[in-house]
């Protein structure tokens, strides 16, 4: 790809911003390598197993220098917990089907290595690129920057060093960038980052976001457009990026950048404290959402008081086998203690839907959301629901572990999944293998006939907890992933809000405590009506917690009470988020809107 001559001047660009912060600094662009320019040779029957002897060279020069870089990574870098990434780049690099994949591409169809190997990451990309899920093309995107750093190997280009070797004042603009790359990143000349690919669960996302540099990702073509040596401001928290600013917008971002770090700064102090109302008279608990293991170490840096909603199916997505209940077990286990005392929800498996995994029998549905999701498909699969849950029954040990069953919509179903969880418990007390049986189990409200219905379900669990991403898509009948829809996707609908109350309603009265763990929890606008509503536990994207505890303690109750009830008078949504934007932003002038990336919902 050749870059675009012209210079752009004071040109906005948006895209995700994954780190927040304010980065101002000269832009260095890191070329990528596309596969289209490797060279590409039919090779004679007789070369083949120099080919082969090339690619191997090149895999194994390419995990000597992944290690090198994972060894750096020692327990005092920021980076450390999220070493195990590159551990799992160096496994990728012999994933049969990238090396034996590769190797058989050399010998049946005699294509030279370089281009053997492009082919089968082509291959990997057309198969990713029709599935929805983000985080399953992040994985495949795991699988690129392996074969692209053998690939570069191969055709002798020199990349070591080029991300280490930056000048002071840098901001990195580049096609994509690899978790390598990212750990080899010196903070002090790294002012921020830039890419054309790359989404919020990305690992490059959240490592950018452990050692606080702020980045911006999917912003298409960006990496073509700049040039090294131009000027260029990063905001992080909004996802705006400028290419050669004039001095008046240097000079806004200078100040932005001076109050975000202020208040984060301020922020940060918040997440340490308690969530209590101004008045002391209420307290709710503050919990995170986790997808990745490599997440728990944020959501504690940022004030989590445990996790609300550990979403295991991450665990089965994304790979040729079936995660086995050692395996599941080590990672529960993990969570767990890294938490205790705090409590860790465990959802069980919630695959189907926009969440396919291709070792579970997801056959093709006209409708998968309104298919044999979560719950469903666990009954239907005993064999994997009970190897889940004699996993987590085992971790329950090592801490406080309550179980969340995803997507309930009737009382049989539970009594079903209650009968599942005492034969595994049975079964592990008959082979004496330690577990934790009496354990907290709750469902997770997210289908309007649940929320009917309340007033028997409580009776049967510890907690509810509301899952307010689905609940809004089966509520309002939109498809959560169709942006057509997207406009009716209101948090603040009459319809939604009657939802929550009519199931808190059924909780208080039967004494169980309510959760919420949908988007909706962590978006600061919602959070008096939330607690004029009485949720008793807010799980949230970690980033959110430090700004939802401030929230929390600074409104009484009284005040709670009173903004809930005028809303429920209210017809409809827009009027309602006008009345608590207008009351937020007299009440919290100027720095409740700084970073404004965390009320994107
Ligand atoms: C929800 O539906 O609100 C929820 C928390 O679960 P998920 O987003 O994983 O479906
Ligand atoms: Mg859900």
């Amino acid at each position: 790809m050749v870059s675009d001559p012209k210079r752009y001047e004071n040109f906005f660009f948006k895209g995700v911003g994954v780190s927040g912060g304010v980065g101002i600094g000269q832009a260095v662009i890191i070329k990528h390598l596309t596969t289209d320019l490797c060279p590409k040779r039919i090779i004679t029957p007789d070369e083949i197993p120099h080919e082969i002897q090339r690619f191997e060279d090149a895999v194994k020069s390419a995990e000597q220098r992944l290690r090198e870089i994972r060894n750096g990574l020692d327990t005092s870098h920021p980076l450390f917990d999220h070493a195990y990434i590159l551990e799992t780049h160096i496994l990728l690099l012999h994933d049969r089907m990238f090396f034996e994949g590769t190797k058989t591409a050399i010998s049946n169809e005699l294509l030279n290595a370089e281009w053997a190997l492009a082919q089968i990451m082509m291959n990997v990309t057309a198969a990713f690129d029709s599935i929805e899920d983000e985080y399953l093309k992040e994985r495949a995107r795991d699988i690129h920057f392996v074969g692209e750093r053998v690939l570069k190997l191969l055709m002798g280009i020199q990349s070591a060093g080029m991300v280490t070797q930056l000048p002071p004042h840098s901001v990195i603009v580049a096609h994509d960038l690899s978790p390598a790359d990212t750990a080899q990143i010196k903070k002090d000349n790294v002012f921020g980052f830039a890419t054309d690919m790359g989404g919020k669960t990305s690992h490059t996302a959240i490592m950018a976001r452990s050692i606080k540099i702020p980045a911006v990702t999917g912003l298409e073509k960006i990496s073509n457009i700049v040039q090294t040596g131009d000027t260029i401001v990063i905001d992080g928290s909004t996802g705006v990026v400028i290419v050669n600013p004039d001095p008046e917008t240097i000079y806004r971002y200078r100040e932005r950048q001076e109050v975000y770090r202020k208040y984060q700064q301020s922020l940060m102090a918040f997440g340490m404290l308690p969530a209590v109302t101004s008045d002391g008279s209420r307290s709710v608990r503050i919990t995170a959402n986790i997808e990745l293991i490599d997440e728990i170490s944020i959501a504690v840096s940022h004030g989590a008081e445990g996790v609300g909603l550990f979403r295991t199916e991450y665990l089965f997505l994304g790979r040729s086998d079936l995660p086995s209940e050692e395996e599941q077990y080590a990672i529960y286990k993990r969570v767990l203690e890294y938490n205790n005392p705090n409590p860790v929800t465990i959802r069980t498996l919630d695959i189907g839907g926009d969440k396919m995994s291709a070792q579970i029998g997801a056959s093709h549905e006209a409708n998968p959301a309104l298919g044999l999701r979560a719950i469903r498909l666990c009954l239907s699969r005993v064999d994997l629901f009970k190897t889940q849950l004699r996993a987590i029954l085992r971790a329950a040990v090592h801490g406080t572990c309550r179980l969340l069953i995803p997507m309930v919509s009737c009382i049989k179903e539970l009594l079903a999944t209650k009968e599942i969880i005492s034969q595994a418990a049975q079964e592990l007390d008959s082979q004496g293998i330690p577990h934790q049986s009496r354990i907290k189990l709750g469902i997770l409200v997210e289908v309007p006939s649940a929320v009917v219905i309340a007033d028997l379900l409580a009776r049967e669990v510890d907690f509810f907890s509301i899952g307010t991403n689905d609940l809004i898509q089966y509520a309002m009948a939109i498809d959560r992933v169709n942006e057509q829809v997207n406009y009716l996707y209101d948090t603040l609908h009459p319809a939604v809000l009657r939802l929550i109350r009519q199931t808190t309603m059924a909780a208080q009265a039967r004494g169980i405590e309510v959760a919420m763990c949908g988007e909706m929890a962590g978006d600061p606008v919602n959070i008096p009506i939330l607690l004029g509503l009485g949720i008793d536990e807010l799980s949230m994207n970690a980033l959110a917690i430090p700004l939802v505890k401030k929230l929390v303690r600074s409104v009484t109750m009284e005040e709670c009470a009173d903004l809930t009830r005028q809303a429920f008078e209210m017809q409809d949504s827009e009027e309602i988020r006008f009345f608590l934007e207008d009351w937020l932003g007299a009440r919290f002038p100027r720095d409740y809107f700084v970073d404004s990336s965390q009320h994107v919902q």
